[in-house]
Formats: C-alpha cells, sequence, structure tokens
C-alpha cells in the first residue's frame, strides 16, 4: 500500500479595508503523519467574531487525537466549540451576534475528512482538477443552486454575506465528509476574503502555476490583496507525497 505523507502551509492577511483581522487558522501535524488544519472567519459587528474564531481552534487544538471516524469527530468538536461561544455571548450582553465559520480537515493514511460550517471552503485538487468539496451555507445557496438565480445577481445582491448558519449562531448542523487523496493532490481551505476575489478558474490556475504550499498560499494571499483585500483573507495550502510503501 502507497504511504501519502502532508506538507502544508497557512497564512493570514487583515486585507487592506479592514481595521482588524477576525480569521484565525490551525496548521498541525499530530503523531503518525497526521494533520488538522482548519479556517475559522469570525463575524459580528460590534461584536468580537476574533473570540468566536479563536474558540474554534483552541477546541479544535484540545482535542487528543481523531478517532476513526475523524469526520464525526471533527463535527462533534465544532459542536463543542458552538456550546463554547454560545456560552461567552451569554457572559457578554451586547455580544448577541458572536459567530464563526469554521472548515476543519483531518488529513490521515490517504484519506482528507472534514466538517465545515459557514461559508469558508475546503477545495480538493486532483489531476489538474479543482472541486470545491465543502457547500457554502450562504443564505442564496438554495437559489443558486436550483438556477433560479446566476452568480453574478448573487454577487451583488443585498442578502449577498448573509449566512444561514454558523458556529455560535442560532443554526449550527456541521456538514461532514471524507474522501481519497493520491500522491500529488492538493488541498486548499481559505476564508472568503479569498473568494470575494478570486473565482474557481483563477485559484486553479494559480495552484497550478506555484511550486509548493508555501508559494501557492502565498501567491492567492496576495492576489487578494492586488485585487483590493476588501476583507481579511486566509489561505491554508496542502500537498500530499508519496513516501513509499508498505507491505
Ligand atoms: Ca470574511
Amino acid at each position: 500500500m502507497e504511504c501519502l505523507r502532508l506538507v502544508a502551509y497557512g497564512l493570514t492577511d487583515r486585507g487592506l479595508k479592514r481595521s482588524r483581522n477576525e480569521d484565525r487558522f490551525l496548521v498541525r501535524e499530530l503523531e503518525g503523519g497526521t494533520w488538522l488544519l482548519a479556517v475559522a472567519d469570525g463575524m459580528g459587528g460590534g461584536a468580537r467574531g476574533d473570540l468566536a474564531a479563536q474558540a474554534v481552534v483552541d477546541v479544535l487544538a484540545e482535542q487528543p487525537d481523531f478517532p476513526d471516524p475523524a469526520d464525526e469527530a471533527l463535527a462533534a468538536a465544532l459542536l463543542t466549540a458552538h456550546s463554547r461561544i454560545q456560552a461567552l455571548v451569554g457572559e457578554n450582553l451586547g455580544q448577541e451576534d458572536m459567530g464563526t465559520t469554521a472548515t476543519a480537515a483531518v488529513f490521515t493514511a490517504g484519506w482528507v475528512y472534514w466538517a465545515h460550517v459557514g461559508d469558508s471552503r475546503l477545495y480538493h485538487q486532483s489531476r489538474g482538477r479543482l472541486r470545491q468539496v465543502t457547500t457554502d451555507h450562504r443564505f442564496l445557496q438554495d437559489l443558486l443552486a436550483d438556477g433560479t438565480m446566476t452568480p453574478e445577481q448573487a454577487a451583488v445582491h443585498p442578502l449577498r454575506n448573509v449566512l444561514d448558519q454558523c458556529v455560535g449562531c442560532s443554526e449550527c448542523r456541521p456538514d461532514s465528509g471524507r474522501f481519497r487523496v493520491e500522491a500529488g493532490d492538493r488541498l486548499l481551505l481559505c476564508s472568503d476574503g479569498l473568494t470575494l476575489h478570486l473565482d474557481d478558474k483563477e485559484i486553479a490556475a494559480a495552484l497550478t502555476a506555484a511550486q509548493e504550499p508555501r508559494t501557492a498560499a502565498e501567491a492567492l494571499v496576495q492576489a487578494a490583496l492586488d485585487r483590493g483585500g476588501g476583507d481579511n483573507v486566509t489561505v491554508i495550502m496542502g500537498e500530499s507525497s508519496s513516501s513509499g510503501y508498505t507491505g
């Protein structure tokens, strides 16, 4: 059986329009070549979105391990973060809107397990083809999915940024799943500060042009800044490679 290893790199930038960075991310190698990757994009006008995003990262980092199936363990961790954020809201009147997106993935033994709430994204690039694994939990998503609204109409709609669920909000029902990876596959986790400025075709082209995860992540963040840096932008890039075979 072929053994796969991962190289991963993450970075975040405040962007050019926001006074604070409320995105948080986690890139951590666990035992046995397992990796934990996560992006959380905090939100809430006067509320402290960064506290909500940090709570997601903290809860994930506190997990001693991710037993199989790791997708269910990740989803359970997001629900733990949800309870923790709601407790924070209870302690701090006036922070009622505090919440965050959360997109988390575990890479282990040739599989990626994931859990997701909100509009940060997980992409999988395999043999040159880029696929958005997660579905955005946006208020307009159903209208986009059934063709009632075009992506161009959605891009200028006043409710385009409204989420129908988030970690810490009244609705939090994590999606989760798993897929196989091959040597040479790439993973991208990002906040909407990237996808606000780059479409999937442009993201795929940037990934193909970059030699390694670090240069790919840096190129994507720079591209978002070059187009105005309208939001905090966070990118995690991972690339799998073969580390040999076992019986
Ligand atoms: Ca954002």
